[in-house]
């Protein structure tokens, strides 16, 4: 019996594997305290989606079964003759909110303090940049004020672009608890009226793209009717440009006065009110805004880091956090330093003996396969991504891969859209055969152990960056196992700690081989001082003067305007029982029941006037791309507005790739996607 964590979304579920045949059975881990035994349907289902079928089992190049070695010798040539004859920005490294916490840090000590270059992205990008730059904005570091409890201990929560119940299923069951317990509200701010949006006390059906006008006129009430708290705002600066930019907004909700309202006036006489939010707020050309229209109520109340309140960003992925944590995105470094700040590049260049430290920050996923498309970055290793077919303009994303000099993919197959684009296949050792860390949404990190050996030739992501670094000729890059990277993450921990940073786990710093595997999930930070908790009650904040920054902020419509000829706004999201591009989930049977092929959800009355039947097929097109999905008839949808999960790729259903039609529009502050405000085109599918 091994105890591990689901490797699905940012939840962050313990689980129990045992072997069971050929694979393992899985049950939740009641000791964990993400999810206290509870499981949803794809972590049920993960036994299922362990096996050799569709495996990549040994190195591929050129279309040629290759050795390791042979493999290791080339990638690293290819990189090392690209950056001479190019320089260092010519290279890039794409990752993914999939990978351990140990395999990123190596791709960033790599790619940051060897390679000289800031040029490592990942899919996180997509998931959750607009609440990390929002977070910067406001507190001064990209810090989650809250914790899970809080959801347990709170009397009114408030979902922001965030169907809960699919895609975070066990907070939603948390919350359901606690609503039982305690006759929690739950109000769901989301265009849609998604499964969540059903269960709630009040659905508030807003314009695409309005959380900004909304949270802007809940912030001018709270002014209004005298409820901002006096002694919190003194560990605040804009308070008075913020309220004065909320007093001033003339962004259009969408919502009646009466249900303005109600909202009003609930958030305004609660207490303990958690407002979480998720990639309806981020995946957005003014997400950072949204996000900080957020944690400005927050802030101006004082309703943060205490106990049943805050604001509250839930993420994708299983390590999206953990990404964050050793500066996975191409602006930060590791440990929540500062890639634009000289003292925190040379601690870190100090600390790795880092011979050719970035100076400054690298190309974000957008602007990376931008720079691919144009020629600029002509070697890239992608790492447990398929942005062929996740990444706004997935046609052009896919023809710029194609174009690519030199690209290496790292996955556990290599039948992605974008594992068959690749020059170099290295075959990667999966879930429950990996063994590393994980942080989820609360902070909380915890194990993954393998419990099943990796199958042929298949090994660590952090052993094959490892070798090819040895390989360029670099040193530092010896450990023996994921227990002394952590070790070497936790070390420099401690010294972004002593430089004012909060993430620092230096508590963990000297643990064993053996600690390391029998570690507990335990919450950052972790010092001899501090273990976990709560941030910021006490007002002290992580900018320069230590104080917050409420930030003045105005709604502004989706970047793609609607015309005669794209009328429709579509929205891009999840289902519930599949992840990603399916390369997991697919393999499970009773997975694939729920919704089995890919589908669009078109309002009743835009369907009859368009002569769209139920279940007959449409084609939705927009200036990137074109997909032609089932029709279900709905009134989930608002008229005028369409909804599309993103997980169909090329390879399940070749004309399904959603993400094709979404335009390569982005947040000026976070460089994220703006995924659900595409304008497009939606009639009858005719054969052609
Ligand atoms: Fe896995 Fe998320 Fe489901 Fe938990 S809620 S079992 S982490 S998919």
């Amino acid at each position: 019996m091994i105890r591990s964590t689901c490797p699905y979304c940012g939840v962050g579920c313990g689980v129990i594997l045992s072997p069971a045949g050929h694979g393992l059975s899985v049950k939740g881990d009641p000791d964990h305290p993400a999810n206290r035994g509870r499981l949803c349907s794809k972590g049920t289902a993960l036994g299922e989606t362990v096996g050799l079928s569709g495996r990549l089992l040994a190195p591929v190049i050129d279309g040629a079964g290759a050795d390791w070695d042979t493999a290791l010798d080339h990638v690293a040539a290819r990189f090392r003759d690209t950056i001479a004859a190019h320089g260092p920005d010519s290279v890039a490294f794409y990752l993914s909110g999939q990978m351990l916490t140990e395999d990123y840090y190596v791709a960033n000590k790599l790619m940051k303090g060897f390679i000289g270059s800031a040029n490592v992205d990942t899919n996180s990008r997509l998931c959750m940049a607009s609440t990390v730059a929002g977070h910067v904005r406001a507190f001064g570091a990209d810090t989650v004020p809250g914790t899970y409890e809080d959801l347990d201990e709170a009397d009114l929560v408030v979902l922001v672009g965030s169907n809960l119940a699919w895609c975070h299923p066990v907070l939603w069951q948390r919350v359901e608890a606690a609503r039982a317990a305690r006759g929690t509200r739950i109000v769901v701010i989301d265009p849609r009226r998604s499964v969540t949006a059903e269960a709630a006390d009040l659905h508030l059906a807003i314009a695409p793209g309005a959380d900004v006008a909304l949270f802007n006129r809940l912030l001018a009430a709270i002014a209004d009717r005298g409820l901002t708290n006096a002694a919190f705002l003194s560990h605040v600066t804009g308070a008075g440009d913020a309220i004065a930019s909320a007093s001033a907004e003339q962004g259009d909700t969408g919502l009646s006065p009466a249900d303005l309202g109600r909202f009003i006036d609930l958030w305004c006489r609660t207490e303990r009110v958690v407002t979480v939010f998720s990639q309806g707020v981020n995946q957005s050309s003014s997400g950072t805004d949204k996000v900080n229209a957020i944690l400005n109520c927050h802030l101006a109340t004082g309703r943060i880091g205490r106990p049943g309140m805050g604001p509250f960003s839930v993420t994708g992925q299983p390590n999206a956090m953990g990404g964050r944590e050793v500066g996975g995105l191409a602006n930060q470094l590791a440990c929540h330093l500062s890639l634009e700040n000289a003292d925190h590049r040379a601690a870190v260049a100090g600390f790795w003996n880092a011979p050719r430290m970035a100076e400054r920050p690298g190309l974000k996923a957008v602007e990376m396969f931008r720079a691919v498309a144009e020629g600029r970055i002509k070697a890239l290793w992608i790492i447990h991504s398929n942005p062929a077919v996740t990444l706004p303009e997935a046609d052009k994303v896919r023809a710029a891969i194609a174009g690519c000099d030199f690209v290496v993919v790292s996955d556990v197959t290599g039948a992605t859209d974008t594992a068959r684009l690749a020059h170099v296949l290295l075959p990667a050792a999966a879930w429950g055969e990996k063994s590393g860390t994980v942080t989820n949404s609360d902070r909380t990190i915890s194990r993954q152990r393998a419990a099943l050996p990796p199958p042929g030739q298949a090994r660590p992501d952090w052993w094959a960056l490892a070798q090819v670094a040895r390989r360029m000729g670099f040193a530092g890059f010896d450990w023996d196992g994921p227990a002394a990277i952590f070790r070497e993450h936790a070390s420099l921990s401690g010294i972004a700690g002593r430089l004012g940073r909060d993430f620092d786990i230096s508590g963990k710093a000297a643990i064993s081989d053996a600690e390391y595997d029998r570690m507990e999930p335990f919450r950052w930070p972790c010092t001899t001082d501090r273990q976990g908790g709560r941030f910021f009650a006490d007002g002290r904040f992580l900018t320069p003067d230590t104080r917050a920054r409420m930030v003045p902020v105005t709604a502004r419509a989706p970047a793609a305007a609607l015309t005669a000829d794209r009328p429709f706004r579509l929205n891009t999201g999840r289902i519930r029982d599949q992840w990603h591009t399916m390369t997991r989930t697919g393999r499970a049977p009773r997975l694939n029941r729920h919704l089995g092929e890919p589908f669009v959800e078109v309002n009743t009355a835009d369907a009859l006037k368009l002569g769209l039947a139920p279940f007959s097929l449409a084609e939705v097109s927009s200036d990137s791309g074109r997909a032609i999905l089932r029709v279900i008839v709905t009134d989930r949808v608002p008229g005028g507005q369409i909804f599309a999960p993103m997980h169909w790729t090329g390879e399940t259903a070749p004309t399904g790739r959603v993400d094709a039609l979404v335009p390569a529009a982005t947040d000026p502050l976070s460089g994220q996607p703006e995924s659900k405000a595409a304008a497009v085109t939606l009639a009858p599918w005719a054969a052609r």
